[in-house]
């Protein structure tokens, strides 16, 4: 019998910046997946008002995860499907927090089966506690001067103080 290939996933999104919830949805992909890509997307973020740059967020992803080698920190232009097809990965993982984030994302995973069909989407839940949060969240807090060292790591932390002052 042929050896099993390898199960790669694609974690697409912003990251502006990575928050202990994308690490945790990142985590409790491992437990189902070989590889890992935390792919931070060029064009999803160029309506909203980005802090970090897409490099600067890539950066940040790998001093995150600058322990285990099975995550790998990129960037991507283009369709989603187009870069998972290119680095072999068959399901992209979505962080559910609330129903609210379920018509978006049923959308974009129905749209991006019609792309690519043998893309399979997997939804994961966060830890309670990171339920509520997200970058944007993050960013506006930060920038308020507000604590927010229980809602990312160590390195997320330095350079938004490296970026905001303070
Ligand atoms: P986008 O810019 O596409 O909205 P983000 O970069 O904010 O995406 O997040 C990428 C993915 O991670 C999305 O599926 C989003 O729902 C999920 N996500 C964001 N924050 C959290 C969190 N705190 N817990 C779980 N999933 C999250």
């Amino acid at each position: 019998m042929s050896q099993a290939q390898p199960v790669i996933a694609i974690y697409p999104g912003s990251f502006d910046p990575i928050t202990r919830g994308h690490e945790d949805i990142a985590r409790r992909t491992l437990r189902i997946a070989d590889r890992l890509y935390v792919a931070v997307a060029y064009t999803a973020t160029q309506a909203k008002k980005s802090l970090f740059t897409v490099e600067e967020r890539v950066g940040i992803i790998r001093e995150v995860f600058a322990g285990d080698d099975r995550v790998e920190a990129v960037a991507f232009r283009g369709l989603m499907v187009d870069f998972a097809r290119d680095r072999g990965a068959r399901f992209v993982i979505r962080g559910l927090r609330a129903v609210s984030d379920f018509e978006y994302e049923l959308q974009l995973a129905q749209m991006n089966r019609e792309l690519w069909e043998e893309l399979e989407t997997v939804f994961l839940a966060p830890e309670l506690e990171y339920s509520f949060l997200s970058s944007s969240l993050v960013r506006e807090v930060a920038g308020l001067g507000g604590d927010i060292s229980r809602f990312v790591s160590p390195p997320v932390m330095k350079r938004l103080r490296a970026k905001l002052g303070g």
